[in-house]
């Protein structure tokens, strides 16, 4: 059985997820608490926020994340990625900053205007 408090909203329900019991969740006070838990036990993901280096002296880096979430299992390998890029400015919201992440289908994208 595995405990877990749901992040969905702030009412933050105590979980609990039969992983022997077809991962049946209880404790939930609505329907997306019995989805974030089952996702939760069985295939954890996160949104991944970071920042990159850019070529720009006035604004050195620039913030970034994911446009959806990721496997969490892969969340440090994504932030390695980053390691490597210098963007160049002008950088726009939104701009894909590395495409399809692990062939995720997701991009770590810009998340602010850099000129
Ligand atoms: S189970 Fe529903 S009410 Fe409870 S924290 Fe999750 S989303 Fe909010």
């Amino acid at each position: 059985m595995k405990e877990l408090i749901c992040i969905t909203c702030p009412r933050g329900c105590h979980l609990k997820v039969d992983e022997e019991n077809g991962y049946e969740v209880t404790g939930n006070s609505c329907p997306r608490g019995k989805e974030y838990g089952y996702n939760e036990v069985t295939n954890p993901k996160r949104v991944v926020t970071s920042t990159v280096r850019t070529n720009s002296r006035e604004y050195p880096r620039c913030p970034v994340k994911t446009n959806g979430a990721i496997p969490k299992e892969k969340m440090f390998d994504a932030m390695k990625l980053l390691d490597d890029i210098v963007l160049a400015v002008p950088i726009y919201c939104g701009e894909k900053v590395i495409e399809n992440l692990f062939d995720t289908g997701i991009d770590f994208v810009a998340t602010k205007d850099v000129q």
